[in-house]
């Protein structure tokens, strides 16, 4: 089969719930992926932020093949290795000490809101609490997890959500303020916006969200699904700020390619769920939890956190010279190797990326106008001006 013959028959019985591009990505190498027909990309997508140490990596590879030969999976009916190690090193890092393993982002963030709503009730026996989530904001698109994200188009055709939840404006402490009520049990933001538009959160807005939770006894949930893991030059992007969550959730490139994510809580929150309250066939299983350590292993064996600052200052200052370049671009924001690039708002970035994937350089967007570079933490300074070589070839041309 060729590769529109491929695309054809896929079409015939995959759901239509991807726009995908005409592509069939067959293996990948390092930042370079290559489609079924040889051609190369530099990835700047890193499958959405996950695939932080790059494709085929031996390391990686080989920690899972040894794992395969040894146990997969075997229910949360008995404890695991991999787990229980996985657990206590993720614990260490983020000072929560507490860890459930799940199968993906929506996955980690439904536990959390679980988590949230079982702390308040056993704290005042009543069962209509509310939490204030964030304009914009992306959280999964499960039941819960879509029921605090942000985006009313994304949220409307699958109504009623789960009830008992307040938008408020990110970066806008008063506009929280309106919305706190004395049922109010949580608040929930990304610590940097990801698919809402790379927006990373004003220091005062999120040490004064820190606050409003402690005086009012708050549970405060950071998502770091998108912007955890390194990706910030923190290995939280949380630890850039002095705030400490007191739930946050993992996915994305915690597994690397694996399905497995992650809330985590302080003990006392925590303690909140107990036998029966919530579980998961798979998640935390063998492998994924091996992908896991393996990953937590690779941010030991070179200053990985260090390399995301440095190269991820360079990229920042490289957008910024593109943006004072082409008046389309009004601007660059970001945090670490977790940039967006911001376009004016009719201009037609739908065909620019097009043109950008079909010049070999993989980029996604984010909130309508926003190009998001999300590279491989592993990226160096080379790659980038190649990657801003790829994309002012593209932007010499009107779309
Ligand atoms: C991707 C993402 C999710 C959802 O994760 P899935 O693994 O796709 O379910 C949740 N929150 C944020 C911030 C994300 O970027």
């Amino acid at each position: 089969m060729n590769t529109q013959e491929f695309i054809t028959a896929a079409d015939g019985h995959l759901m239509h719930t991807y726009n995908r591009y005409h592509i069939v990505m067959d293996h990948g190498d390092g930042v370079t992926l290559y489609d079924a027909d040889g051609k190369s990309y530099l990835d700047f997508g890193a499958g959405i932020a996950v695939f932080a140490f790059g494709y085929n990596h031996p390391y990686l590879n080989g920690a899972l093949k040894a794992q395969i030969d040894k146990l997969v999976h075997t229910s949360n009916y008995f404890y695991n290795e991999p787990a229980g190690r996985a657990a206590g090193r993720l614990a260490e890092l983020s000072g929560l000490s507490r860890v459930f393993f799940t199968n993906s982002g929506t996955e980690a963030i439904e536990g959390a809101l679980k988590l949230a709503r079982k702390y308040a009730y056993l704290k005042d026996g009543s069962n209509d609490h509310e939490i204030i989530a964030m304009n914009h904001s992306f959280h999964g698109r499960s039941m819960g997890s879509l029921s605090v994200t942000g985006t009313k188009h994304y949220r409307d055709p699958f109504e009623p959500l789960i009830g008992g939840i307040r938008f408020a404006e990110y970066n806008n402490l008063d506009s929280v303020k309106a919305e706190l009520t004395e049922k109010t049990c949580a608040i929930i933001l990304e610590t940097v916006q990801g698919e809402g538009g790379v927006y990373p959160a004003d220091p005062e807005f999120l040490k004064g969200v820190r606050q409003l939770c402690d005086e009012r006894g708050i549970l405060m949930i950071l998502d770091e699904i998108q912007c955890g893991m390194g990706r910030t030059g923190k290995m939280f992007a949380w630890q850039h700020y002095g705030v400490q969550p007191d739930i946050m959730t993992l996915a994305k490139a915690l597994g690397c390619g694996l399905p497995i994510g992650a809330f985590l809580a302080k003990e006392e929150v925590a303690a909140a769920l107990v036998p029966g309250d919530h579980g998961t066939t798979c998640g935390g299983n063998p492998l994924s939890a091996t992908a896991a350590n393996a990953v937590l292993d690779l941010f030991g064996q070179s200053d990985v956190t260090g390399h995301v600052a440095e190269v991820g200052a360079y990229l920042a200052d490289r957008l910024e010279e593109l943006a004072g370049e082409y008046d389309m671009i009004t601007g660059r924001r970001g945090l670490g190797l977790m940039q967006g690039l911001v376009f004016r708002e009719d201009y037609p970035l739908a065909k620019l990326v097009q043109r950008v994937i079909d010049s070999g350089l993989i980029v996604f967007t984010a909130g309508g106008n926003v190009i998001r570079f999300v590279p491989p933490l592993i990226i160096e300074k080379e790659h980038v001006d190649e990657m801003i070589r790829i994309l002012k070839g593209c932007l010499e041309n009107p779309v």
